[in-house]
């Protein structure tokens, strides 16, 4: 019987489990940290072997094929020693894949992943469609397979799972953007980074579409470099040659197999960047045959996403905005690039290489304040000490927030869009989003 190693039993590693088992494989799961008693049970109850707190060798180099969660990194210590027995390593999702013959709509980029992967789901279920929602978020698409059986998938996948998927193919790739992030995962290299994001064009076919952000200049650039066979489905913010999405004056069209257009107002989703996500959710439903009547109800009806540009509530005339969800510069600039009030804006956590000089010219002209929630905010000074903005340093949430409040004034906005990861004070990004909701409602 083939034996499958699986690392790492959160959501990905506990769902790939399952299916394995179910497949008939001989299955084992190690995982180095503890493993939550959800996925212990889940386990346990398909009879599957694991342990955690540690990697018993001689129960891991014995597999036939290795299924890494994406967050352990490829020069971890076992990961090392499993690639030196040239034991293959692949992705869950790359696992799941090969169960399935449902339709695979596939999002990826460096911002704008859930937002667009949750619309398009929110499309298609409104629309009737027999789909389930995998990836980043929701369940495992694992899991699914094991247990369900949608006609379609709407997966957003990060560059870590894309890394270990080899035949997976995307019937819709969707590439929003390549910006710098997790580069201290890519050896601080740049171009391992887009290699890694350009991984969602392998393997289609011309029966395969995909659709990218045509304003990019990463995206234009590699596009020269790869033969990509699928229906190209360009989309931009202008009406150029060859764009099947676009926004022109205060309309919004895609140029699809069904032609449709609506009015930018009617869109659910506000801000600049709202806008491609909305054009590559409006193509892609498109091109997975929804009726134009069907995308214009969904993209207008979307209720968003918690932590992404989230009203968190007013104050005496200060609004508040969690953002929690932007951990790149990017991210950030078009967070303050959406804003039409005077801005104190929240920044820092874990810096993952930042280049602060993107946002320069928007924190200057829209910050009137600058509030730095991290354990180490050297970076944060050396980059915006000498603005003439006042600063503040705080190590809490509670601290933080009571510093915003004093800064802002009747009609100013508070935005917590800190461009860096939380690990250092919170749980995670919805830890410290939740912490900011809590501490607008106690003021
Ligand atoms: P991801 O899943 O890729 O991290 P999200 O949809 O969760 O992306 O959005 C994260 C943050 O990135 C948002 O809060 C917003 O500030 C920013 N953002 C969203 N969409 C885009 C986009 N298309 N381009 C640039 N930034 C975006």
């Amino acid at each position: 019987m083939k034996r499958i190693v699986i690392l790492g039993a959160a959501e990905s590693g506990a769902g790939a489990a399952v299916l394995a088992k179910v497949k008939g494989f001989d299955v084992f799961v190690s995982d180095m940290s503890k493993i939550k008693g959800n996925y212990k049970a889940l386990l346990d109850s398909h009879q599957i072997v694991w342990e955690e707190g540690k990697h018993t060798e001689e129960l891991i180099l014995n597999a036939d094929e290795v299924i890494k969660s994406p967050g352990i990194p490829e020069n971890a210590p076992m990961i090392l020693k499993i690639k030196e027995k040239n034991i293959p390593i692949i992705s869950e999702i790359e696992f799941a894949g090969r169960y399935t013959n449902a339709k695979m709509i596939c999002i990826t980029g460096s911002n704008g992943k859930t937002t667009t992967t949750s619309l398009i789901y929110h499309i298609l279920k409104q629309a009737g469609y027999n789909v389930g929602l995998a990836g980043n978020i929701g369940r495992s698409l694992a899991l699914q397979v094991a247990e369900e059986n949608f006609d379609y998938y709407v997966i957003e996948l990060s560059s870590f799972q894309l890394d270990n998927m080899y035949d997976f193919k995307a019937d819709i790739a969707v590439l929003m953007n390549i910006t710098p992030d997790h580069l201290d995962r890519y050896d601080f290299k740049m171009q391992n980074y887009v290699d890694s994001k350009m991984r969602i064009t392998r393997n289609q076919t011309e029966k395969d579409a995909f659709v990218f952000w045509n304003d990019d200049p990463i995206v234009s650039e590699e596009l020269k470099k790869y033969d990509i066979k699928a229906r190209l489905c360009p989309f931009s913010e202008f009406k150029e040659k060859g764009v099947i999405g676009y926004v022109s004056d205060k309309t919004f069209t895609v140029e699809g197999p069904t032609p449709f257009n609506m009015e930018q107002e009617e869109l659910a989703l506000r801000g600049k960047h709202n806008l491609y996500n909305s054009l590559a959710a409006g193509i892609t439903a498109d091109l997975a045959g929804v009726s134009k009547e069907q995308i214009r109800k969904g993209l207008s009806d979307f209720a968003g996403v918690e932590h992404r540009l989230e009203k968190a509530g007013r104050v005496r005339g200060v609004d508040f905005v969690n953002d929690s969800k932007a951990t790149n510069v990017n991210a950030c600039w078009y967070a303050l690039e959406s804003m039409t009030q005077p801005t104190v804006l929240i920044l820092g956590g874990k810096d993952k290489g930042n280049d602060y000089s993107e946002i320069f010219d928007l924190v200057k002209e829209k910050c009137i304040g600058l509030v730095f929630l991290g354990v180490d905010n050297s970076k944060l000074h050396a980059a915006f000490d000498n603005f003439g903005i006042p600063i503040a340093d705080v190590k809490s949430m509670k601290d933080c927030v009571d510093e915003c409040y004093k800064m802002a004034k009747p009609g100013s906005c508070v935005l917590l869009s800190p461009c860096c990861a939380s690990f250092d004070l919170f749980k995670n990004m919805e830890d410290r989003g939740e912490q900011f909701k809590e501490c607008v409602k106690n003021l």
